[in-house]
């Protein structure tokens, strides 16, 4: 039976790389629900939409149109038809996208869009509010933490295998602030689900995490 696994949790715990190869194994779709809070943060900061302008990011929010597609084996990303997978990865979007996420507007069209998304089973979706929110019935709840020495590390290799050299100080500083803004925010925080399953990837590697995951869904 084909089921809806959401796995959540603080930002570079490696979330979408676990979702990814365990949507792989076992045949199920994967959607990456923060490369749509991505997606619009890049519209907002290209078109110059203001995020206390309540009015203004509403309109520009019925301009926004976000698919994927699968490009030789890689999720990608589009914004009104363009591919952005590469743009909404850059430092500027991640410095905003917390404050852009925070906007009760910008989640309700997003969720709605990702409730419609899982409308077929077999989905591995991942963010932060998605056992909570946008699945709340979903069969697998995984939340997934690590400490942040080793989310830091992990984010700055993954970069610079997208040519994309930065710093720890200034990865781990943009980790830290996006945990605090999404935690905290009013609308839908970041928190783990009651029936979510824990799985600290500390001291495990990708392919143990992803093998933990396969054998919960099997379950
Ligand atoms: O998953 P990723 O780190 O790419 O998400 C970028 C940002 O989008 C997060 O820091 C968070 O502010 C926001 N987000 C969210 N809810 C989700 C997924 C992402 O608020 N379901």
């Amino acid at each position: 039976k084909k089921i809806i696994i959401a796995i959540d949790g603080y930002s570079a715990c490696g979330k979408s790389t676990t979702a990814k190869r365990v949507a792989e194994e076992l045949g199920y779709a994967y959607i990456d629900s923060g490369a749509m809070y991505r997606a619009v943060t890049l519209y907002f900061l290209d078109n110059h939409v203001s995020i206390t302008n309540l009015k203004e990011v509403e309109r520009a929010l019925e301009k926004i149109n976000i698919h994927f597609e699968n490009i030789s084996g890689a999720n990608t990303t589009f914004l009104n038809g363009a591919n952005v997978e590469k743009q909404i990865r850059k430092m500027n979007v991640s410095n905003h996208v917390s404050e852009v996420s925070t906007l009760a507007v910008v989640r309700h069209a997003m969720v709605a869009q990702q409730r419609a998304m899982g409308k077929r089973k077999g989905v591995v979706m991942d963010g932060r509010d998605i056992g909570t929110v946008v699945f709340p019935d979903a069969e697998l709840k995984v939340f997934m933490t690590a400490e942040m020495g080793i989310r830091a590390g992990r984010r700055q290799l993954e970069l610079l295998e997208k040519g994309q050299a930065l710093n720890l100080d200034e990865i781990r500083e943009n980790l830290e602030k996006r945990d605090h803004i999404d935690a905290t925010r009013e609308e839908s925080p970041l928190r783990k689900a009651d029936d979510a399953v824990i799985l600290d990837t500390s001291g495990i590697t990708l392919e143990e995490q992803v093998q933990q995951v396969v054998a919960l869904a099997k379950e």
